[in-house]
């Protein structure tokens, strides 16, 4: 069963801006998984719609199985959202705010009294449950929220940006917790535009760029493609045969042009080494970013994805 199913799903918001250009995405209950993409992708464009927070203009969103034009009331039972900004009635009780999402959902007060309890807990937030919300650090903010989010225990979980501006010591403790829950059967759906979370704790990743899915594979494969990189040599005279080139995987593009994909655990000088004991003088070469790479690197440095960010995007709108 898919716990979510997004088919075809196109925004285009009223000053034309086209936000989401026709976009698929399959989750799978059960999947912890990341939708990455650099600032101004349309992550959140995508989730606002999933959330019914944002209109679409066309295609259609599933949650598990539930459709949201003909059935937005089953789908937002399945459904639990941390949203990016913080929507907290600040002069509020934590007791209260937890209890009353639950009412929301139909819950009785005495059980949405016991499950506020459990889920203030869960967040390590019950000692503070008689404060207001205003009074809370950013980090114990966004726990409140995902306390708020799980309490009508939802089967999936779709955070936005869950850590942005949290600092380490939290973001791992977030980590944990939402690891452990994915483990006791909760759908987990974060975006972010951290590399180092999703490789951290997502199986199955998309990439969005552009309002387009432009990588949608599992997080092992995805981080192998990262670790590679294609080159393109041009050489002195006419290649006539292939040097067997063991470690890399090599293919002729034309007489003078050999495309080399190299793992970034290997060197150049070795590749050189080989090429030029076959006797191939090679005279220039470039780099040829594949279609993900150029996702992440088309208006970036390299430098700035070892930081593990990635880049806002400069788009015209
Ligand atoms: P992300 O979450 O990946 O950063 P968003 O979904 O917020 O991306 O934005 C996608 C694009 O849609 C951006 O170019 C953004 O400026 C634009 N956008 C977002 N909200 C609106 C809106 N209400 N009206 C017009 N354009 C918008």
């Amino acid at each position: 069963m898919h716990a979510l199913s997004i088919n075809n799903l196109v925004k285009v918001y009223s000053n034309g801006l086209r936000a989401l250009d026709g976009i698929n995405l399959h989750v799978e209950e059960g999947e912890f998984f990341a939708l990455l993409g650099p600032n101004g992708a349309g992550k959140t464009t995508a989730i606002g719609i999933v959330t019914s927070l944002v209109n679409k203009t066309s295609g259609d969103v599933l949650v598990f199985g539930h459709n949201l034009d003909h059935d937005l009331a089953g789908a937002k039972s399945c459904l639990g959202v941390v949203p990016q900004e913080l929507n907290l009635n600040q002069y509020d009780r934590l007791d209260n705010i937890v209890t009353n999402q639950a009412g929301f959902y139909g819950i009785g007060r005495r059980d949405a009294r016991r499950r506020a309890q459990e889920c203030l807990e869960q967040l390590q937030l019950w000692d503070r449950r008689a404060e207001i919300a205003r009074n809370l650090s950013g980090g114990m903010k966004r726990r409140l929220m995902i306390a708020r989010a799980l309490v009508h225990r939802p089967r999936l979980l779709i955070l936005d940006e869950p850590t942005a501006g949290v600092d380490i010591e939290i973001r791992r403790s977030m980590w944990d917790f939402l690891r452990e829950i994915n483990e006791q059967g909760t759908t987990i759906i974060l975006t972010t535009h951290y590399l180092e979370e999703a490789e951290n704790l997502c199986r199955h990743v998309a990439i969005i760029d552009n309002g387009r899915i432009v990588a949608h594979d599992r997080m092992t494969s995805l981080l192998m493609k990262l670790h590679r990189e294609v080159f393109v040599l041009n050489t002195r005279d006419p290649v006539v045969a292939l040097p067997v080139l063991e470690d890399f995987n090599v293919r002729l593009l034309n007489e003078r042009e050999l495309q080399v994909e190299i793992t970034r655990n290997h060197d150049l000088n070795s590749l050189f080494r080989v090429l030029s004991a076959a006797g191939i003088h090679v005279v220039s070469m470039r780099n040829k970013a594949n279609r993900l790479e150029e996702a992440f690197f088309r208006v970036t440095e390299r430098s700035e994805l070892a930081s593990g960010e990635l880049p806002a995007r400069a788009r015209a709108s």
